[in-house]
C-alpha cells in the first residue's frame, strides 16, 4: 500500500465517518480509528427512529422496538404513543460494526491509529500515530469525523466554547428490570439533571439502559436517581449493573463546517438534535451529503467544499436552530412549570395530534406547536419572546 495514494482520509471510524466513506463514489479513502475495534467504547442509548434507521441503511443490531414514551416530570406523567412502532433500540457495537463492514467495501481502515491535522505551506495534511510509528499523509480531502471532542474542529478554529456546549453522560446497562418493554421512560426532573434529562430504555428481556446527561458529576447523579426516584426504584428494585459507560454530547450550531480541504461531519459538526441528544439521524444525513460533495470535488465538478455547508443547512439546519431556541426555553423552566406542562399535555387533545403527526426527528417543530397550544403562563411568555 502506498499510503500517499489516498484521495481522502477520514479521522474517526464511528457511524458517521463510515457513512461518509461509503458515499464517496470515486477516489481512494482511508478511515483512521484510534481504537482497536469499531463501535467500542459505547457512548449511546441506542434509540433510533424508523426514519433514522432507514437513513443509516437498515443496519444490524436491533434488540427491541418501542411504541412511544412515558414522559415524567417531578409529579406528573404523560404517555405518548399508540399501537405503531416508532423507534428501534440498537446494540450500538453491532450496528457500528455493520456500518463499518459496508464502508470497508469501498474504504481501507487503519485501526489503533490516532489522526490529527497539521498545516504547512501546501495546506492541511494528516499525521497518524500507529503502533508507535508516525505516518504523514497528504490527501486531497480530510474529514473530521472525530466525535464530540473533535480535535480537528478545534484545530481548524471552527469549534469553540461559544458555538457549542459539551454535556457529559453516564449510563448503566442493567438486567432483571421490571419494565414495560414497549415504551421508553424519560424523566424531566431538575433534581437529577439540571440541563438535560434522565432515561430508562428497555432493551427487551428485562434488560434496560439507565442513563443521564448533564453538565457534570453524572455518575453520582445517576446513582441518586436510581436510589431516590420512585419510578426508577420500582423498575430497578431487583436489577444489577452489567455495563457502565460515560460519554460526551455536543449541543450547538456551527455556521461553518469546512475550511480549505477539511470538513467536519457528525458530532464533530454538532449535527445533534438539541432536545434529545440524538445524533445518528442528522449525522447519517450529513455524512451522505459530505460523501456526495467530496465525490463532486474529486471529480472536479466543484472547486471547494462550500456546497457541503449549503446542503446540510437546507436539509436539517433549521431544525437544529429551532431546537436550540426551545432548549433555551427549557433551561429556564423549573420543576413546577415542567409539572404544569406535562399535566396540561396529559389532559389535552394534543396527545392525539402528537400520536398521529409527531415526528421524533423533528422535535423542535413539534415542541413549538405543543408549547404554543398549551399557553402556559410563564413558559408561553418566554416562548413568545424567543420566537
Ligand atoms: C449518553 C449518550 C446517549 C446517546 N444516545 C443516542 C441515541 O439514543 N440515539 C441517537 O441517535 N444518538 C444518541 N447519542 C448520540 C450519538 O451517539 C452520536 O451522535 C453518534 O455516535 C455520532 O457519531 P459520529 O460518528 O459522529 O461520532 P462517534 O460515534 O463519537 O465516533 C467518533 C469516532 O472517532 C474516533 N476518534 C476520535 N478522535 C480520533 C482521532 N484523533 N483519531 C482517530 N480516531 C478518532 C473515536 O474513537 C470514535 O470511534 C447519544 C450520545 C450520548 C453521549
Amino acid at each position: 500500500m502506498n499510503r500517499n495514494d489516498y484521495d481522502v482520509v477520514i479521522i474517526g471510524g464511528g457511524p458517521v465517518g463510515c457513512i461518509t466513506g461509503e458515499y464517496i463514489k470515486n477516489g481512494r479513502v482511508l478511515i483512521v480509528e484510534e481504537h482497536q475495534s469499531i463501535g467500542v467504547p459505547l457512548q449511546c442509548a441506542g434509540l433510533i427512529s424508523k426514519n433514522g434507521v432507514k437513513e443509516l441503511g437498515n443496519p444490524k443490531g436491533v434488540v427491541n422496538k418501542v411504541r412511544g414514551a412515558y414522559i415524567y416530570s417531578k409529579n406528573s406523567m404523560v404517555k405518548i404513543g399508540n399501537e405503531g412502532i416508532r423507534a428501534y433500540i440498537f446494540e450500538r457495537k453491532v450496528m457500528d460494526k455493520d456500518i463499518a463492514i459496508r464502508a470497508a467495501k469501498k474504504c481501507d481502515f487503519l485501526l489503533k491509529a490516532y489522526g490529527k491535522i497539521e498545516k504547512d505551506k501546501n495546506g492541511y495534511k494528516v499525521e497518524i500515530t500507529h503502533l508507535g510509528e508516525k505516518i504523514t499523509l497528504n490527501p486531497k480531502i480530510i474529514v473530521g469525523a472525530d466525535g464530540a471532542k473533535t480535535i480537528t474542529g478545534k484545530k481548524l478554529g471552527l469549534v469553540n466554547n461559544k458555538n457549542r456546549e459539551i454535556l457529559s453522560s453516564c449510563q448503566f446497562e442493567m438486567v432483571n428490570a421490571e419494565v414495560d418493554d414497549d415504551f421508553v421512560y424519560i424523566f424531566l426532573d431538575r433534581k437529577y439533571s439540571e440541563r438535560f434529562f434522565t432515561w430508562i430504555i428497555p432493551m427487551g428481556k428485562d434488560r434496560v439502559r439507565v442513563g443521564l446527561i448533564d453538565r457534570g458529576n453524572c455518575y453520582n447523579k445517576l446513582i441518586r436517581f436510581i436510589n431516590e426516584n420512585k419510578i426508577a426504584k420500582e423498575i430497578l428494585k431487583n436489577a444489577t449493573i452489567t455495563e457502565f459507560s460515560t460519554g460526551s454530547l455536543p449541543i450547538g450550531y456551527l455556521d461553518k463546517t469546512f475550511k480549505d480541504n477539511v470538513l467536519l461531519v457528525g458530532d464533530a459538526a454538532c449535527h445533534v438534535k438539541p432536545l434529545s441528544g440524538g445524533g445518528l439521524y442528522f449525522g447519517a444525513m450529513g455524512g451522505k451529503i459530505a460523501g456526495e460533495v467530496i465525490s463532486k470535488y474529486l471529480n472536479e465538478d466543484i472547486e471547494n467544499l462550500e456546497l457541503y455547508d449549503k446542503r446540510w443547512k437546507e436539509t436539517f439546519g433549521s431544525e437544529i436552530k429551532n431546537g436550540l431556541r426551545v432548549r433555551k426555553l427549557f433551561l429556564k423552566l423549573g420543576n413546577d412549570t415542567l409539572d404544569k406542562i406535562i399535566e396540561k399535555l396529559s389532559k389535552s387533545d394534543l396527545i392525539d395530534y402528537i400520536n398521529k403527526h409527531g415526528d421524533m426527528d423533528r422535535q423542535a417543530s413539534l415542541s413549538i406547536k405543543v408549547l404554543k397550544s398549551l399557553d402556559i403562563g410563564l413558559g408561553f411568555r418566554i416562548l413568545r419572546d424567543l420566537l
